[in-house]
């Protein structure tokens, strides 16, 4: 089974997929991380996205799917979709490539969180460089400060999270991603998920798993 993560910048895609990843055996397919992974790495095609994630903007969609279709090569099962697809033209070039491989999506879960939330769950976020894993410095505190409990590496901020930055993310979520909602609300498999100020992050894998 394939799922797909749909929902803002900061709406906790990430954190469901670690859960998912760690108890239900399935494999993350972040394009974000992976075009981090290209920039760390000095490599051609991460100057290129570098250009774009610097500013909060979208990396165009020939270069996100070049990415995509590389990594479906030897992976397309069991995977959790995550930051992709963030528009409707990314859609159906992944679903495109998922017939040719004889795959598809089989879930889509839609984590739906308040606009108000997600600023201040971003602005208090820190992710650890190696394992991935994101913290909040209120929310979900590490044992150590500024440790990652997982691999006791320090933890950083996104330089996206940068409130500036953020504002711009919010909005191409809003006009390129968010239309995405309605282009599967009504296709099998759909899952929508209502996150409010008082979910916990167990709460919303435990509803997850019920649809499941
Ligand atoms: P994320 O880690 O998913 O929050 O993504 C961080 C940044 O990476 C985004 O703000 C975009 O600049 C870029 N990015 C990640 N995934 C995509 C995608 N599917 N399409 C375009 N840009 C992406």
């Amino acid at each position: 089974m394939n799922i797909m993560l749909l929902g803002a910048p900061g709406s906790g895609k990430g954190t469901l997929a670690e859960k998912l990843i760690k108890n239900q055996g399935f494999n993350q397919m972040s394009t974000g991380d992976l075009m981090r992974k290209e920039i760390n790495d000095k490599t051609p095609l991460g100057i290129e996205c570098a250009r774009y994630m610097n500013e909060g903007r979208l990396v165009p969609d020939e270069v996100t799917m070049g990415i995509v279709k590389n990594f479906l090569q030897d992976n397309h099962n069991q995977l959790i979709f995550d930051g992709i697809p963030r528009t409707l033209n990314q859609a159906k070039i992944l679903e495109e490539n998922l017939i040719e491989l004889n795959a598809k999506i089989d879930k889509v879960i839609y984590i739906d969180v308040p606009s108000e939330i997600l600023l201040n769950r971003i602005s208090g976020r820190l992710v650890c460089p190696k394992c991935k894993v994101s913290y909040h410095i209120i929310s979900r505190k590490p044992k150590l400060e500024g440790i990652c409990d997982n691999d006791g590496t320090e933890l950083v901020r996104r330089p996206d999270d940068a409130p500036e930055k953020v504002k711009v993310r919010l909005e191409a979520y809003a006009n390129e991603t968010a239309p995405l909602v309605d282009y599967y609300k009504n296709k099998p498999g759909f899952i929508h998920i209502v996150d409010n100020a008082n979910t916990t992050a167990e709460e919303v894998y435990a509803e997850v798993l019920g649809a499941l």
